[in-house]
């Protein structure tokens, strides 16, 4: 059982379910079966909020705290808490768009924690007729077609991911570093920037210059739905 909270209500549960439908059962060979259970609220909640939530339900049990770049400026408080007590990060910069758009197509330019580029070039990717309404009329949930639309591209998406942080403006950061095996709760502790560098980029890299870049695919791997050389 891996808990993850996330800040949105709609796209990022629904995505948490549909890795549960679609790898939950594993694949009666190497892939081992997982259970995640996402940690929302209505009405969303801000990264130090998501960080608590999760600690909260989760207890001892592997802990993952989703959140975005694009509203809020609470980010590094949030980082703090997760090094704290060993909640793992997946953030994505400007957001979780992010992570979807690379299931369609490579992606590269910083975007200034804006996620409108991303959003359209989503709903113009090749493959993703599902989301061309993506966003009007707050429809971001991910429902069947879009589901459809995604699946069988998880090794893109996160080939892609990884292209983003080898192409860190910074420099030196890289996938290879990236740790992807679970860690207990009971960590010795690590500061926070140790902690943010389990993405692969380095400790030195801030959090909010990482911009694009999105660490949806470190769970993936984690969970054993992806492996990481790809
Ligand atoms: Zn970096």
């Amino acid at each position: 059982m891996v808990y993850v909270a996330c800040e949105g209500e709609s796209t990022e549960p629904d995505y948490l379910r549909y890795l549960n439908e679609e790898f939950g059962d594993g694949d009666g060979g190497m892939r081992r079966p997982f259970r995640v259970q996402p940690v929302y609220r209505k009405n969303g909640m801000t990264p130090s909020e998501v960080v608590a939530a999760v600690q909260e339900a989760a207890s001892e049990d592997e802990a993952w705290a989703l959140f975005d770049r694009d509203q809020w400026d609470d980010i590094p408080q949030a980082v703090a808490a997760a090094a704290a007590s060993g909640v793992e990060l997946a953030f994505s910069h400007p957001s979780f768009d992010l992570w979807l758009l690379l299931h369609f197509q490579p992606f590269g330019g910083a975007q200034s924690g804006s996620s409108k580029l991303m959003i359209e070039k989503l709903r113009q990717a090749k493959g993703a007729t599902a989301f061309r309404t993506y966003d009007k009329r707050a429809d971001k949930g991910l429902g069947g077609a879009r589901r459809d639309a995604l699946r069988g591209r998880e090794g893109d998406a996160v080939a892609h991911a990884r292209r983003l942080v080898a192409a860190c403006a910074h420099g030196g950061c890289t996938p290879g570093r990236a740790w992807t095996e679970p860690v207990g709760r009971d960590i010795e502790q690590w500061s926070p920037q140790a902690w943010a560098s389990r993405s692969g980029h380095t400790p030195e890299c801030p959090i909010l210059h990482r911009d694009p870049s999105t660490d949806v695919w470190r769970l993936l791997v984690t969970l054993g739905i992806q492996g990481a050389a790809n």
